[in-house]
């Protein structure tokens, strides 16, 4: 799979970069068209009149906003060589619109329509153009007349309009759909892997980039018009809408990435609700336009972009405080994200007409820009995940330690008391109950020292533990008294075989040591039948130290009444 993913990533790029490139090459052979005039209201006019009447039109350069009339702008002097065939296009953008027609006057004055039909103008309103055939005819073009009706643009009337080769423009076109299918393939791609890895690891951040992977990929799909085989013919207006959800989701999927990537407690309380704020307002505005699109569209739009575009730089700002409070992984976010944000911010103040630029590469930059983020992301996703599974893995050896550490006898490494005790009650009944108690014991501290004394409980420990069967539970439960018990069944000689063995075994010092043992066979369940089967332990240990000691007894578990 992961192999699979490195192919398809390295081909991606190899031809989302090369795409492009094919597209530009024809770029050349454009060519741009002038401001045109500008002519409001008329609406029952006939392109004839009007072409008739050029002095009616406005020329003056600042395009008039006149969103909501019907607007006529006309292109003069366009100068078209004369086609006997329909070769050449007629393309120009504008951010939204409802209905337009194009007309074609040629210098030996016929007037023909745009074959296109103004509907389908509109609905392949793919990749930001709006494409109209110019219709072939014996005479050269010399002006091109528009007419618009219901549309928004922040730039008002003044479209950025072009004429060039249809041959060119099917290159340009198939170049960039190859580059968006790829991108989008990318994204789903990325996608599906966050969402596998999510299901497996369930780190949030995994989700979040899911999620923002799929944010990208929709606008990918609305920019590029590939959403028109899924949903239909798009319109202007309906193309506007997605792009606008796309890009409220990606500040919104963003910011959660970020959050759940740096860790919340990196980020400072004050900027990090700001945060929040701008990567919730763009869905509002959102919200807003499902309701009414047309309501303050203007200001809609300015609040969409300019809380993208300061959410973006908010979320660099916010990274770079969370380095200097020591995050390491906000040092991945900023290195990955600083390029794609950069172009976001420049291309949002590209929307609301604060820089102007027109060219294939700014159109895709975006785009260009995440591939990059998504590479040195995934490489980022990796070192987190690792980063983090150190940290569980070490979290996990420290609770292990401590459990031993609070199970266990620190002398001798053997179950203590309350943990034997709590074993006993786990397993199979009835079981074999065996107390172990060394002889004289006090002699040995009091001749040879307390130190002393540890080491030969300690190797009384050793020898106890290699003389039982491996599923005989041991403790020491106090002093140099030993308890152990096993299923009633196994090892009945066991008493006998551990009172031989430490009999035959050499101390530290040489030294030799003798053991009395005391046994019973019972239920240990809980408390009670604990203490009973414990009881009947204890008196045949006493027992055997008052026969003489260095041997074993045995006691019945009185029958409960
Ligand atoms: P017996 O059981 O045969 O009647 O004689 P004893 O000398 O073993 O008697 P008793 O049970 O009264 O003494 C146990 C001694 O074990 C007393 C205590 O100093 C010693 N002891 C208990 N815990 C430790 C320990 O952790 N280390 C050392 N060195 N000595 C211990
Ligand atoms: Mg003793
Ligand atoms: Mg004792």
């Amino acid at each position: 799979m992961s192999y699979f993913r490195s192919v398809w990533l390295a081909l991606c790029i190899f031809l989302g970069l090369f795409s492009p490139q094919m597209a530009l090459a024809q770029q050349s052979l454009a060519t741009r068209l002038p401001i045109p005039c500008t002519l409001i209201g008329a609406a029952n006019a006939t392109p004839t009149d009007l072409l008739a009447r050029q002095d009616s039109f406005d020329c003056a350069p600042d395009a008039p906003h006149a969103e909501g009339q019907v607007v006529w702008t006309l292109f003069k002097s366009v100068g078209l060589p004369p086609m006997q065939k329909d070769v050449w296009v007629f393309k120009h953008r504008y951010g939204r619109i409802r209905a337009e027609s194009v007309w074609f006057r040629y210098d030996d004055g016929t007037i023909l329509p745009s074959p296109t039909r103004d509907v389908e103008a509109v609905q392949r309103f793919s990749t930001a153009d709006l494409v109209f055939r110019v219709p072939g005819h014996e005479a050269a073009v010399t002006d091109i007349l528009v007419r618009l009706e219901g549309f928004q643009n922040v730039r008002g009337v003044t479209p950025l309009a072009s004429v060039e080769p249809s041959t060119a423009m099917a290159v340009r076109a198939s170049s960039f759909h190859l580059f968006y299918g790829l991108f989008v393939g990318m994204m789903f791609v990325t996608l599906l892997y966050a969402l596998l890895f999510f299901t497996v690891l369930r780190h949030r951040f995994l989700l979040a980039y899911a999620g923002f992977a799929a944010s990208v990929m929709l606008f990918g799909l609305s920019w590029s018009g590939g959403l028109a085989p899924l949903v239909g013919p798009m319109t202007g207006f309906f193309q506007a809408k997605t792009n606008f959800l796309a890009v409220a989701l990606c500040c919104l999927t963003s910011t959660l990435f970020f959050s759940a990537f740096v860790g919340r407690q990196f980020i400072p309380r004050l900027p990090g609700r700001i945060l929040t704020i701008l990567s919730v307002l763009p869905i509002l505005t959102v919200i807003v336009r499902s309701i009414d699109y047309d309501w303050h569209w203007r200001t809609m739009d300015s609040i969409l972009f300019m809380t993208a575009a300061l959410n973006a730089v908010g979320l660099a700002a916010v990274a770079i405080m969370a380095i200097m409070r020591g995050s390491q992984p906000a040092k991945l976010f900023l290195l990955g994200w600083s390029l794609p944000m950069l172009v976001a911010v420049a291309r949002l103040l590209w929307a609301v007409d604060v820089i102007h630029v027109q060219s294939d590469l700014f159109d895709i930059s975006f785009f260009l820009a995440l591939i990059g983020e998504i590479i040195v992301s995934s490489a980022g996703i990796v070192l987190r995940v690792r980063q983090l599974r150190v940290e569980r893995d070490a979290a996990h050896l420290r609770e292990l330690a401590l459990r031993e550490l609070a199970e266990t006898d620190a002398l001798t490494g053997l179950l203590n008391r309350r943990s034997f005790l709590e074993q006993c009650m786990a397993g199979e009944n009835p079981k074999r109950l065996i107390l172990i108690d060394v002889d004289h014991f006090k002699d040995v501290n009091d001749r040879y020292g307390h130190l002393t004394g540890d080491e030969v409980l300690t190797e009384l420990a050793d020898c106890l533990r290699r003389t039982i069967p491996g599923e005989a539970i041991i403790g020491r439960l106090g002093g140099e008294e030993f308890g152990i018990a096993l299923r009633a069944d196994l090892a009945p000689t066991l008493p006998q075989l551990i009172r031989k063995r430490v009999a035959d075994t050499r101390f530290p010092h040489g030294l030799k040591l003798t053991v009395s043992v005391g046994y019973a066979l019972g239920q240990i369940a809980d408390d009670l039948s604990w203490k009973a089967i414990y009881s009947a332990a204890d008196q045949a240990l006493i027992a055997a130290k008052h026969g003489g000691r260095n041997r074993v007894h045995r006691r019945s578990v009185p029958i409960a009444a």
